[in-house]
């Protein structure tokens, strides 16, 4: 801890009330879902969807016959793993959900759109996403992991066409579903000649505004491709029928994308590798969307970044990163360090990682004690005192 003079006490109290939630992911050792979660299992589940394709037409869009046993295989796929199953018809077609339980003060809505476009077999746009989390949730399922929040796979339908299926979703949701959600996108995830997109949460290299809390997905996806020393570089996804409809609803908002029709720029190219000037998916919504048209480089890394991403929401309880977050802005703060006064706080704040409630709470009311006393004696100003009594009534909140 920096022990720097206090610059501005309304800075503190600023600081804290508005600090955005970036505070460092807990850690969560996802490698145990990662090894099981196969890029071989992965391309199994695009294999048939290409066999669907090629038995219904050459595709499988929204209200045809290729969509309705592409959802039919999905639906297998999760019911044989011990999944019940949901189908949320609209329209005249319908989107499939698959939920684990656990707390509603979270729900974790992973989803990936089924539907391909009339003019292709859509085995990238998007049999990449839906393949990859129904992995996820089948392997989820396979290792018994006890979910701390709830988790909803969600297969939208609708989304080449009209976004109907989660604007129907959404609006189904009650009110309490809706402040307790966040989104995790998963479309286009293999394209051949990619970009390891990532959604951009706290609106840094975008005007895009996001839903409070999108900045944390951010995080959680940043921390762990900078674990695997891999690059990555910030989207708006405008390309994204599904997104907006969640931000609108202010449910944060992430996820991972390889790209689409927009061009390979020389920089991109430097660090990503591939093709310069060529599109990231050449066969964006073209006949060619085959089972070949892939990276299996970045298919494999995103399935694993997502698997990664969705048990860490799946496990960590909204109480505990939010104080894992008061603890990181605190300790980021600029306290005075006379008379041990940032010690004592920072004793407060190991105590409470160490889960010693009751010691943290002693800690704090010493602290308080000792800031007034300071107080009275001149030794703090009135607005340093109440600076530092309300961050520490902050903590004590947080506690009880
Ligand atoms: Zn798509």
């Amino acid at each position: 801890m920096k022990l720097l003079t206090i610059i501005s006490s309304q800075l503190v109290i600023a600081v804290l009330l508005s600090a955005p939630m970036l505070g460092r992911a807990a850690e969560i050792d996802s490698s145990a879902l990662r090894a099981v979660v196969t890029l071989q299992a992965i391309r199994g589940h695009q294999a048939e969807l290409q066999a669907i394709a090629n038995a219904n037409g050459g595709n499988r869009a929204e209200g045809t016959s290729g969509f309705n046993a592409s959802l039919d295989y999905v639906a297998d796929q999760l019911f044989a793993a011990g999944y019940a199953v949901t189908i949320e018809s609209f329209d005249t077609t319908a989107n499939l959900i698959a939920e684990l339980p656990g707390s509603d003060d979270r729900l974790v809505i992973v989803g990936a759109h089924l539907d391909s476009v009339s003019s292709g077999p859509g085995i990238q746009d998007n049999g990449s996403g839906s393949a990859a989390i129904l992995e996820i949730a089948l392997q989820m399922k396979a290792l018994n992991i006890e979910s701390v929040n709830r988790v909803r796979f969600v297969w939208w339908s609708g989304e080449e066409t009209s976004s109907h299926g989660v604007l129907s979703h959404v609006l189904n949701m009650s009110m309490s579903e809706r402040e307790a959600a966040l989104y995790l996108n998963f479309d286009m995830i293999g394209s051949p000649n990619f970009v390891r997109f990532v959604y951009d949460g706290d609106s840094s290299d975008s005007v895009t505004v996001n839903p409070a809390g999108s900045e944390k997905i951010e995080a959680v996806f940043l921390d762990y491709f900078a674990g695997q020393g891999l690059a990555t570089k910030a989207t708006d996804f405008s390309e994204h029928q599904a997104l907006p409809i969640f931000r609108i609803a202010g449910i944060p908002v992430g996820g991972l994308f390889a790209g689409a029709f927009a061009i390979k720029t020389t920089d991109e190219a430097a660090i990503f590798g591939g093709t310069a000037g060529d599109q990231h998916d050449p066969c964006h919504h073209l006949a060619c969307d085959t089972f070949a048209n892939v990276s299996l480089e970045v298919l494999d890394q995103f399935s694993d970044a997502a698997a990664h991403a969705v048990l860490y929401f799946a496990l960590t309880s909204i109480v505990e990163e939010r104080l894992a977050d008061l603890i990181s802005t605190v300790r980021g703060l600029v306290i005075p360090s006379k008379d041990g006064l940032s010690a004592k706080l920072d004793a407060a704040l190991t105590a409470v990682e160490a889960g010693n409630e009751r010691a943290a709470m002693n800690i704090l009311r010493a602290f308080i004690n000792q800031v007034e006393a300071k107080r009275r004696s001149g030794g703090l100003s009135n607005a340093e005192a109440d600076a530092l009594v309300a961050t520490a009534q902050i903590i004590i909140d947080s506690l009880s």
